[in-house]
């Protein structure tokens, strides 16, 4: 269950040690509480000086058996009691997939290991705008910025390492999953070669959770039952392009918008249908998403206009898509008339 109390200056009193304790810590201040330390159940189980009457107790597991006495007192006497995970092992890096950028598609592990971290490095394709809800942790702005140049992949590597290596809990944020195009597994090695333990936390690919924001399938029954993820961040060599256009599936390109005329060009080259369905999903689930539809021989002058962030797909299933909006849109129609013939 969760429940949400504005805390603004009200007396909090965090149990448990100061290391496990600093996470909660930081949380409540973040609420505006007014925070009160204990870090030793001290005093003995039933007569110890209990701080002023808290408003709220957050007792912080920190694994130490003797504050239950001082936590049933506080119960007995009407004080709320909330139960608080405590802090993590610090030292260790934990690369968080965010999927695409909305924070319905983050999994409760990214959740929790957001709450759990002291610094967060953090792209720009991943949820951030959300980020000062799920964390108290340090946030560090790693990606693209507009006037900005971006953090060089090395030196992301070495402040992740260097801060573990402090005793941080580091949490590197990724848009998607990161593995898929993410460079998660060369973070991974920077950690393994600095002795660093790291862990690596699984996200909603773009590859198929923006192509389900414009309503497409990768794969649907009778039409395509493979799709192919490619890299459009440099072209595709000939033999690509012929090995792609003889597949017969789903092909889906992330970082495809610069290189989307040599693409097109290369399959149809390879013998693709030009008459193939065709689809670039800008900014999915981000204000200003936008599905432009064509063909393969008409999407360089379609696409004259779409931008990066986006998702190329071409295959069949596009149609399915537009079939279900036709549908959706027919059925809405005749709601409508219904609804006016009633109304008459
Ligand atoms: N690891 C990421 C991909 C990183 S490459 C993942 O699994 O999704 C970056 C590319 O992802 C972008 O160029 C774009 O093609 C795609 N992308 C990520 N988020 C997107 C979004 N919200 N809308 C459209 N494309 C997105």
């Amino acid at each position: 269950m969760q429940l949400t109390i504005d805390l603004t200056g009200r007396d909090v009193l965090v149990t448990g040690s100061a290391h496990s304790a600093r996470q909660a810590v930081r949380r409540y201040e973040a609420a505006g509480a007014v925070v009160h330390r204990l870090s030793v159940p001290e005093g003995g189980p039933d007569d110890g000086p209990l701080p002023e009457r808290p408003f709220l107790v957050a007792a912080v597991d920190d694994g130490q058996s003797g504050w239950e006495p001082l936590l049933e007192r506080c119960r007995t006497a009407g004080i709320p009691v909330a139960t608080e995970p405590a802090a993590g092992e610090p030292g260790h890096v934990t690369l968080v997939g965010g999927g695409p950028g909305v924070l319905d598609l983050l999994t409760i592990g990214a959740v929790n290991a957001l709450r759990d971290a002291d610094v967060v490095f953090y792209d720009r394709l991943a949820p951030y705008a959300e980020l000062a809800q799920l964390t108290s942790a340090e946030l560090v702005d790693v990606g693209k910025r507009p006037g900005h140049h971006k953090v060089a992949q090395c030196d992301i590597e070495k402040l992740m390492v260097d801060a573990a290596l402090t005793g941080k809990n580091v949490v590197r944020l990724k848009g998607g999953d990161p593995y898929v195009f993410g460079r998660g597994g060369e973070e991974v090695s920077a950690c393994v070669q600095a002795g660093v333990p790291v862990r690596v936390i699984s996200g909603v690919t773009s590859a198929i959770s923006v192509p389900a924001a414009a309503g497409i399938p990768v794969t649907h029954r009778e039409v395509s039952h493979m799709f192919t993820v490619v890299s459009g961040h440099a072209p595709l060599t000939e033999k690509e392009h012929t090995h792609l256009a003889g597949l017969g599936g789903t092909i889906v390109v992330l970082m495809g918008i610069g290189t989307l005329p040599q693409l097109a060009a290369g399959l149809r080259r390879a013998g693709m249908d030009p008459a193939m369905p065709m689809a670039v999903v800008e900014r999915g689930y981000r204000p200003g998403q936008r599905t432009t539809i064509a063909e393969l021989g008409t999407i360089e002058s379609a696409a004259a206009g779409c931008t990066n962030p986006a998702v190329l797909v071409i295959g069949e299933v596009v149609r399915v898509a537009e079939a279900n909006r036709n549908h959706a849109e027919a059925s809405a129609d005749l709601n409508r008339l219904a609804a006016s013939l009633l109304e008459a």
